[in-house]
Protein backbone atom coordinates (compact mmCIF):
# COMPACT_ATOMS: atom_id res chain seq x y z
CA UNK A 1 0.00 0.00 0.00
CA UNK A 2 1.31 3.73 -0.83
CA UNK A 3 0.77 6.80 0.10
CA UNK A 4 -0.33 7.32 -3.61
CA UNK A 5 -4.08 5.29 -2.16
CA UNK A 6 -4.81 7.93 0.17
CA UNK A 7 -5.24 10.81 -2.14
CA UNK A 8 -3.38 13.53 -0.52
CA UNK A 9 -2.96 16.28 -2.25
CA UNK A 10 0.40 17.05 -4.39
CA UNK A 11 2.12 18.98 -1.70
CA UNK A 12 1.39 16.51 0.73
CA UNK A 13 2.57 13.92 -1.27
CA UNK A 14 6.18 15.84 -2.66
CA UNK A 15 6.88 16.81 1.27
CA UNK A 16 6.44 13.23 2.43
CA UNK A 17 8.82 11.81 -0.26
CA UNK A 18 11.01 14.77 0.94
CA UNK A 19 10.91 12.93 4.31
CA UNK A 20 11.90 9.56 2.43
CA UNK A 21 8.86 7.88 3.84
CA UNK A 22 7.91 5.13 1.41
CA UNK A 23 4.33 3.53 2.38
CA UNK A 24 2.24 5.04 5.17
CA UNK A 25 2.45 3.19 8.74
CA UNK A 26 -0.95 1.12 9.85
CA UNK A 27 -2.37 3.94 11.70
CA UNK A 28 -1.74 6.27 8.68
CA UNK A 29 -3.77 4.17 6.58
CA UNK A 30 -6.90 3.32 8.83
CA UNK A 31 -7.31 7.00 10.33
CA UNK A 32 -6.53 9.40 6.85
CA UNK A 33 -8.95 8.33 4.79
CA UNK A 34 -12.03 9.09 7.46
CA UNK A 35 -9.86 11.99 8.79
CA UNK A 36 -10.22 13.66 5.27
CA UNK A 37 -14.15 13.00 5.52
CA UNK A 38 -14.49 15.20 8.33
CA UNK A 39 -14.84 12.16 10.51
CA UNK A 40 -14.07 12.51 14.50
CA UNK A 41 -11.38 10.24 15.41
CA UNK A 42 -10.38 8.40 18.53
CA UNK A 43 -7.15 6.90 18.06
CA UNK A 44 -5.00 4.43 20.59
CA UNK A 45 -1.18 4.50 19.74
CA UNK A 46 1.70 5.84 21.20
CA UNK A 47 4.77 8.00 20.23
CA UNK A 48 6.67 5.88 17.40
CA UNK A 49 3.83 4.80 15.54
CA UNK A 50 3.33 7.70 13.11
CA UNK A 51 0.45 8.95 14.61
CA UNK A 52 1.73 12.69 14.11
CA UNK A 53 1.75 12.20 10.27
CA UNK A 54 -1.70 10.38 10.42
CA UNK A 55 -3.32 14.04 11.60
CA UNK A 56 -1.08 16.59 10.32
CA UNK A 57 -1.38 15.57 7.12
CA UNK A 58 -5.14 15.39 6.87
CA UNK A 59 -5.51 18.60 8.65
CA UNK A 60 -3.04 20.31 6.33
CA UNK A 61 -5.05 18.74 3.54
CA UNK A 62 -8.95 19.54 5.02
CA UNK A 63 -7.47 23.14 5.50
CA UNK A 64 -6.05 23.79 2.01
CA UNK A 65 -9.47 22.93 0.87
CA UNK A 66 -10.25 26.73 1.55
CA UNK A 67 -8.03 29.72 2.25
CA UNK A 68 -8.67 32.23 4.95
CA UNK A 69 -5.72 33.57 7.82
CA UNK A 70 -7.30 32.72 10.98
CA UNK A 71 -6.62 30.26 13.65
CA UNK A 72 -8.04 27.61 12.31
CA UNK A 73 -6.22 24.67 13.50
CA UNK A 74 -5.82 23.75 17.91
CA UNK A 75 -3.61 20.76 19.16
CA UNK A 76 -3.26 20.13 22.54
CA UNK A 77 0.20 18.24 23.94
CA UNK A 78 0.84 17.24 27.53
CA UNK A 79 4.78 18.35 27.27
CA UNK A 80 6.93 21.27 25.38
CA UNK A 81 9.25 18.92 23.75
CA UNK A 82 6.11 16.61 22.41
CA UNK A 83 4.66 20.35 21.42
CA UNK A 84 7.58 21.11 19.68
CA UNK A 85 7.90 18.00 17.96
CA UNK A 86 4.83 18.33 16.75
CA UNK A 87 5.22 21.95 15.33
CA UNK A 88 8.51 20.28 13.50
CA UNK A 89 5.99 17.92 11.79
CA UNK A 90 4.22 20.93 10.25
CA UNK A 91 7.16 22.45 9.05
CA UNK A 92 7.99 19.33 7.56
CA UNK A 93 4.71 18.21 6.05
CA UNK A 94 3.47 21.83 5.45
CA UNK A 95 6.92 22.75 3.48
CA UNK A 96 5.05 22.99 -0.31
CA UNK A 97 1.95 24.84 1.61
CA UNK A 98 1.24 28.44 2.66
CA UNK A 99 0.22 27.88 6.28
CA UNK A 100 2.09 29.58 9.41
CA UNK A 101 2.23 27.86 12.85
CA UNK A 102 3.72 28.88 16.52
CA UNK A 103 4.38 26.43 19.40
CA UNK A 104 3.18 27.64 22.95
CA UNK A 105 3.98 26.34 26.31
CA UNK A 106 4.93 27.63 30.08
CA UNK A 107 8.17 27.93 31.77
CA UNK A 108 9.96 30.98 29.43
CA UNK A 109 8.80 34.14 28.75
CA UNK A 110 5.44 34.61 26.77
CA UNK A 111 6.69 37.56 24.81
CA UNK A 112 7.68 35.90 21.28
CA UNK A 113 4.83 33.64 21.68
CA UNK A 114 2.66 36.66 21.99
CA UNK A 115 4.25 38.39 19.13
CA UNK A 116 4.10 35.15 16.98
CA UNK A 117 0.31 35.10 17.72
CA UNK A 118 -0.55 38.74 16.64
CA UNK A 119 1.51 38.19 13.57
CA UNK A 120 -1.44 35.91 12.56
CA UNK A 121 -1.26 32.10 12.62
CA UNK A 122 -3.49 29.09 11.09
CA UNK A 123 -1.91 26.38 13.38
CA UNK A 124 -1.47 26.79 17.35
CA UNK A 125 0.44 23.80 18.68
CA UNK A 126 0.03 24.08 22.86
CA UNK A 127 0.21 22.69 26.28
CA UNK A 128 -2.62 23.72 28.08
CA UNK A 129 -1.08 25.63 30.77
CA UNK A 130 0.61 28.57 29.58
CA UNK A 131 -2.87 28.71 26.30
CA UNK A 132 -5.30 28.99 28.88
CA UNK A 133 -3.02 31.85 30.29
CA UNK A 134 -2.85 33.70 26.88
CA UNK A 135 -6.50 32.88 26.27
CA UNK A 136 -7.43 34.87 29.76
CA UNK A 137 -5.20 37.59 28.54
CA UNK A 138 -7.07 38.14 25.55
CA UNK A 139 -4.43 37.25 23.30
CA UNK A 140 -5.55 33.93 21.67
CA UNK A 141 -9.08 33.64 20.39
CA UNK A 142 -10.42 30.26 19.39
CA UNK A 143 -13.94 30.88 17.88
CA UNK A 144 -12.41 29.81 14.11
CA UNK A 145 -11.15 26.80 15.00
CA UNK A 146 -12.02 23.80 12.58
CA UNK A 147 -9.95 21.03 13.26
CA UNK A 148 -8.61 20.27 16.97
CA UNK A 149 -6.53 17.46 18.45
CA UNK A 150 -6.25 16.37 22.08
CA UNK A 151 -2.69 14.37 21.67
CA UNK A 152 -1.83 12.29 24.46
CA UNK A 153 -4.69 12.60 26.58
CA UNK A 154 -3.67 9.67 29.20
CA UNK A 155 -0.55 11.66 29.78
CA UNK A 156 -1.88 15.01 30.30
CA UNK A 157 -4.87 13.62 32.71
CA UNK A 158 -1.56 12.23 34.83
CA UNK A 159 -0.28 15.72 34.63
CA UNK A 160 -3.29 16.84 36.16
CA UNK A 161 -4.68 19.08 33.06
CA UNK A 162 -7.83 18.40 33.05
CA UNK A 163 -9.33 21.43 34.52
CA UNK A 164 -7.58 23.43 31.84
CA UNK A 165 -8.73 21.06 29.11
CA UNK A 166 -12.13 21.35 29.89
CA UNK A 167 -12.01 24.97 30.11
CA UNK A 168 -9.91 25.14 26.49
CA UNK A 169 -12.24 23.06 24.89
CA UNK A 170 -15.78 25.04 26.37
CA UNK A 171 -14.02 27.69 24.39
CA UNK A 172 -14.24 25.98 21.14
CA UNK A 173 -17.21 26.25 18.70
CA UNK A 174 -19.38 23.43 18.40
CA UNK A 175 -18.88 22.70 14.66
CA UNK A 176 -15.92 20.85 14.39
CA UNK A 177 -13.74 18.37 13.38
CA UNK A 178 -12.05 16.64 16.61
CA UNK A 179 -9.43 14.06 17.03
CA UNK A 180 -8.12 12.29 20.31
CA UNK A 181 -5.18 10.41 20.93
CA UNK A 182 -4.49 8.29 23.87
CA UNK A 183 -1.78 5.50 24.56
CA UNK A 184 -4.39 4.03 27.10
CA UNK A 185 -7.94 3.79 27.92
CA UNK A 186 -9.52 4.03 31.08
CA UNK A 187 -13.25 5.04 31.92
CA UNK A 188 -11.37 9.00 32.84
CA UNK A 189 -10.27 8.91 29.30
CA UNK A 190 -13.33 6.90 27.41
CA UNK A 191 -15.46 9.78 29.93
CA UNK A 192 -13.45 12.78 28.18
CA UNK A 193 -13.68 11.52 24.61
CA UNK A 194 -17.45 11.00 24.63
CA UNK A 195 -17.61 14.75 26.01
CA UNK A 196 -14.89 15.82 23.25
CA UNK A 197 -16.15 13.76 20.39
CA UNK A 198 -18.94 13.22 17.84
CA UNK A 199 -19.65 9.72 16.29
CA UNK A 200 -15.68 8.84 16.28
CA UNK A 201 -13.82 6.57 14.52
CA UNK A 202 -11.79 4.31 16.26
CA UNK A 203 -8.42 3.25 15.28
CA UNK A 204 -5.81 1.36 17.76
CA UNK A 205 -2.45 0.29 16.92
CA UNK A 206 -0.43 -2.15 19.20
CA UNK A 207 3.04 -1.03 20.29
CA UNK A 208 6.07 -2.63 19.28
CA UNK A 209 8.33 -2.19 22.14
CA UNK A 210 7.47 -4.59 25.06
CA UNK A 211 10.24 -5.80 26.95
CA UNK A 212 11.30 -9.62 26.98
CA UNK A 213 8.68 -11.49 29.38
CA UNK A 214 11.42 -13.37 31.12
CA UNK A 215 12.44 -10.10 33.32
CA UNK A 216 11.61 -9.69 36.39
CA UNK A 217 10.44 -6.18 36.99
CA UNK A 218 10.23 -4.60 40.18
CA UNK A 219 9.72 -1.06 41.18
CA UNK A 220 11.31 0.49 44.48
CA UNK A 221 9.12 3.96 45.79
CA UNK A 222 12.16 5.74 47.40
CA UNK A 223 13.12 9.56 48.10
CA UNK A 224 16.34 10.36 46.26
CA UNK A 225 17.90 11.03 49.33
CA UNK A 226 17.46 7.44 50.11
CA UNK A 227 18.77 5.81 46.91
CA UNK A 228 22.29 5.26 47.60
CA UNK A 229 21.58 3.63 50.64
CA UNK A 230 19.00 0.98 49.08
CA UNK A 231 21.34 0.25 46.84
CA UNK A 232 24.22 -0.61 49.29
CA UNK A 233 21.41 -2.54 51.03
CA UNK A 234 20.52 -4.67 47.76
CA UNK A 235 23.99 -4.89 47.17
CA UNK A 236 24.64 -6.99 50.03
CA UNK A 237 22.73 -9.88 48.33
CA UNK A 238 25.14 -12.61 47.08
CA UNK A 239 22.36 -13.36 44.05
CA UNK A 240 23.40 -9.54 42.76
CA UNK A 241 26.28 -11.30 40.67
CA UNK A 242 26.95 -8.95 37.75
CA UNK A 243 24.83 -5.46 38.15
CA UNK A 244 24.73 -2.82 35.73
CA UNK A 245 23.14 0.36 37.13
CA UNK A 246 21.95 3.15 35.27
CA UNK A 247 21.56 7.06 35.86
CA UNK A 248 20.62 9.69 33.53
CA UNK A 249 23.85 11.89 33.87
CA UNK A 250 27.07 11.45 34.20
CA UNK A 251 27.76 13.33 37.16
CA UNK A 252 25.02 10.84 38.87
CA UNK A 253 27.33 7.90 37.74
CA UNK A 254 30.49 9.60 39.50
CA UNK A 255 28.81 9.80 42.33
CA UNK A 256 27.57 6.52 42.34
CA UNK A 257 30.70 5.11 41.71
CA UNK A 258 32.70 6.90 44.43
CA UNK A 259 29.97 5.74 46.98
CA UNK A 260 30.34 2.12 46.11
CA UNK A 261 33.86 2.23 45.52
CA UNK A 262 33.72 3.91 49.11
CA UNK A 263 31.76 1.38 50.60
CA UNK A 264 33.65 -1.64 49.28
CA UNK A 265 32.08 -2.72 46.25
CA UNK A 266 33.97 -3.56 43.07
CA UNK A 267 33.08 -0.82 41.00
CA UNK A 268 33.69 1.04 37.44
CA UNK A 269 31.43 3.77 35.69
CA UNK A 270 31.34 4.35 32.09
CA UNK A 271 30.05 7.72 30.29
CA UNK A 272 30.62 10.33 27.64
CA UNK A 273 33.33 12.08 29.53
CA UNK A 274 35.51 8.76 30.30
CA UNK A 275 38.26 7.97 27.61
CA UNK A 276 37.69 5.17 25.51
CA UNK A 277 40.57 3.05 26.99
CA UNK A 278 39.11 3.23 30.12
CA UNK A 279 35.37 2.23 29.07
CA UNK A 280 37.24 -0.57 27.08
CA UNK A 281 39.10 -1.62 30.60
CA UNK A 282 35.86 -0.92 32.88
CA UNK A 283 34.04 -3.42 30.31
CA UNK A 284 36.31 -5.79 29.96
CA UNK A 285 36.74 -5.82 34.23
CA UNK A 286 33.02 -5.86 34.21
CA UNK A 287 32.79 -9.17 32.07
CA UNK A 288 35.37 -11.06 33.83
CA UNK A 289 34.00 -10.95 37.03
CA UNK A 290 36.78 -8.21 38.49
CA UNK A 291 34.16 -5.41 38.67
CA UNK A 292 30.68 -6.64 40.13
CA UNK A 293 28.63 -3.34 39.39
CA UNK A 294 28.87 -1.50 36.26
CA UNK A 295 27.71 2.08 36.49
CA UNK A 296 26.72 3.42 33.17
CA UNK A 297 24.57 6.22 31.48
CA UNK A 298 21.80 5.52 28.08
CA UNK A 299 24.53 6.74 25.94
CA UNK A 300 27.30 4.92 27.35
CA UNK A 301 25.26 1.54 27.76
CA UNK A 302 24.35 1.65 23.96
CA UNK A 303 26.11 -0.88 22.64
CA UNK A 304 27.43 -3.49 25.58
CA UNK A 305 26.84 -6.55 24.78
CA UNK A 306 27.32 -8.89 27.91
CA UNK A 307 25.56 -11.81 28.91
CA UNK A 308 25.12 -12.85 32.68
CA UNK A 309 23.94 -9.32 33.45
CA UNK A 310 21.73 -10.67 36.70
CA UNK A 311 20.65 -7.30 37.50
CA UNK A 312 19.81 -4.20 36.06
CA UNK A 313 19.24 -1.56 38.61
CA UNK A 314 17.86 1.35 37.04
CA UNK A 315 18.88 4.28 39.83
CA UNK A 316 17.16 6.46 37.84
CA UNK A 317 14.12 6.33 35.16
CA UNK A 318 14.98 7.34 32.01
CA UNK A 319 12.95 10.40 30.90
CA UNK A 320 12.04 8.39 27.25
CA UNK A 321 10.31 5.15 28.31
CA UNK A 322 11.68 3.36 25.31
CA UNK A 323 15.49 3.76 27.17
CA UNK A 324 13.79 1.82 29.54
CA UNK A 325 12.63 -1.36 27.58
CA UNK A 326 16.48 -1.05 26.24
CA UNK A 327 17.68 -0.93 29.49
CA UNK A 328 16.14 -3.87 31.17
CA UNK A 329 16.96 -5.72 27.81
CA UNK A 330 20.32 -6.01 29.14
CA UNK A 331 19.69 -8.63 31.57
CA UNK A 332 17.97 -12.02 31.00
CA UNK A 333 20.26 -12.76 27.87
CA UNK A 334 20.46 -16.43 25.80
CA UNK A 335 17.29 -17.71 27.74
CA UNK A 336 18.99 -16.91 31.55
CA UNK A 337 16.78 -15.40 34.03
CA UNK A 338 16.94 -12.15 34.83
CA UNK A 339 16.06 -8.64 36.82
CA UNK A 340 14.79 -5.16 36.70
CA UNK A 341 14.54 -2.75 39.56
CA UNK A 342 14.06 0.68 39.46
CA UNK A 343 14.03 3.39 41.99
CA UNK A 344 11.54 5.90 41.64
CA UNK A 345 11.12 9.07 43.34
CA UNK A 346 8.49 11.13 43.47
CA UNK A 347 9.12 13.37 40.64
CA UNK A 348 9.91 10.02 38.64
CA UNK A 349 6.53 9.13 39.03
CA UNK A 350 5.52 10.46 35.92
CA UNK A 351 8.24 8.52 34.10
CA UNK A 352 6.78 5.44 35.66
CA UNK A 353 3.71 6.07 34.35
CA UNK A 354 4.97 6.64 30.98
CA UNK A 355 6.95 3.47 30.90
CA UNK A 356 4.09 1.03 32.31
CA UNK A 357 1.86 2.84 29.49
CA UNK A 358 4.68 1.72 27.00
CA UNK A 359 4.72 -1.54 28.24
CA UNK A 360 1.26 -2.25 29.15
CA UNK A 361 1.67 -2.97 32.37
CA UNK A 362 1.77 -2.43 36.10
CA UNK A 363 5.24 -3.00 37.72
CA UNK A 364 4.78 -4.93 40.66
CA UNK A 365 6.23 -2.71 43.56
CA UNK A 366 8.73 -4.28 46.02
CA UNK A 367 8.54 -3.47 49.66
CA UNK A 368 11.52 -2.52 51.51
CA UNK A 369 13.11 -0.60 54.40
CA UNK A 370 13.18 3.63 52.71
CA UNK A 371 9.69 2.74 51.12
CA UNK A 372 8.02 6.49 50.76
CA UNK A 373 4.29 6.95 49.75
CA UNK A 374 5.17 9.94 49.08
CA UNK A 375 7.06 9.28 45.74
CA UNK A 376 4.21 6.14 45.58
CA UNK A 377 1.32 8.75 45.36
CA UNK A 378 3.49 12.24 43.59
CA UNK A 379 0.84 13.62 41.17
CA UNK A 380 1.26 16.33 38.45
CA UNK A 381 3.58 18.87 38.33
CA UNK A 382 5.20 17.27 41.87
CA UNK A 383 5.44 13.73 39.59
CA UNK A 384 8.37 15.04 37.22
CA UNK A 385 11.51 17.09 37.29
CA UNK A 386 11.49 20.62 37.33
CA UNK A 387 13.19 22.05 34.76
CA UNK A 388 16.83 22.97 34.83
CA UNK A 389 16.44 26.27 35.70
CA UNK A 390 13.56 26.21 38.35
CA UNK A 391 15.94 23.47 39.91
CA UNK A 392 18.44 25.79 40.46
CA UNK A 393 16.66 28.49 41.74
CA UNK A 394 14.66 26.02 43.60
CA UNK A 395 17.95 25.22 45.68
CA UNK A 396 19.07 28.57 46.23
CA UNK A 397 15.24 29.39 47.37
CA UNK A 398 16.09 26.40 49.46
CA UNK A 399 19.26 27.55 50.86
CA UNK A 400 17.65 30.37 51.95
CA UNK A 401 14.77 29.19 53.80
CA UNK A 402 12.17 29.92 51.18
CA UNK A 403 9.51 27.09 50.39
CA UNK A 404 8.32 28.25 46.99
CA UNK A 405 9.43 28.07 43.59
CA UNK A 406 10.05 30.22 40.96
CA UNK A 407 7.64 32.99 40.47
CA UNK A 408 7.01 30.88 36.97
CA UNK A 409 6.25 27.63 38.84
CA UNK A 410 2.58 26.89 39.52
CA UNK A 411 1.94 23.15 41.18
CA UNK A 412 -1.00 21.73 39.16
CA UNK A 413 -2.64 18.80 41.33
CA UNK A 414 -5.14 16.54 40.17
CA UNK A 415 -8.33 17.82 41.80
P1 LIG B 1 5.36 9.62 15.72
O1 LIG B 1 4.69 8.35 16.18
O2 LIG B 1 4.42 10.56 15.12
O3 LIG B 1 6.16 10.24 16.85
O4 LIG B 1 6.39 9.24 14.55
C1 LIG B 1 7.50 8.44 14.78
C2 LIG B 1 8.55 8.57 13.70
O5 LIG B 1 8.11 7.92 12.50
C3 LIG B 1 8.88 9.99 13.31
O6 LIG B 1 10.28 10.12 13.33
C4 LIG B 1 8.36 10.14 11.89
O7 LIG B 1 9.20 10.99 11.15
C5 LIG B 1 8.41 8.73 11.37
N1 LIG B 1 7.36 8.42 10.35
C6 LIG B 1 6.09 8.85 10.34
N2 LIG B 1 5.43 8.34 9.28
C7 LIG B 1 6.30 7.55 8.62
C8 LIG B 1 6.21 6.73 7.44
N3 LIG B 1 5.09 6.61 6.75
N4 LIG B 1 7.31 6.06 7.05
C9 LIG B 1 8.47 6.16 7.77
N5 LIG B 1 8.62 6.91 8.87
C10 LIG B 1 7.54 7.60 9.31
Amino acid sequence: MSFKNLNLIEPLEKAIAKQGYTEPTPIQLKAIPDLLKGRDLIGIAQTGTGKTAAFVLPILQRMSEKYSRNLRTLILAPTRELAAQIGESFSAYGEFLNFKHTVIFGGVGQGPQVNALSRGVDIVIATPGRLLDLMNQGRVNLKDIEFFVLDEADRMLDMGFIYDIKKIISRLPQRRQSLFFSATMSREINGLAEKLLNNPVHVEVIAQATPVDSVKQRVFFVDSAAKEKLLLDLLKQENLTRVLVFTRTKHRANKIEAYLSHNNIPVDAIHGNKSQNARTQALRDFKSGKIRVLVATDIAARGIDIDCISHVINFELPNEPESYVHRIGRTARAGAEGTAYSFCAADERGFLNDIERLIRQKIEVMPHAYHSEHAKNAVGAAARPLPRQQRSNHRNQQRQGHRNFSPNFKPRFRR
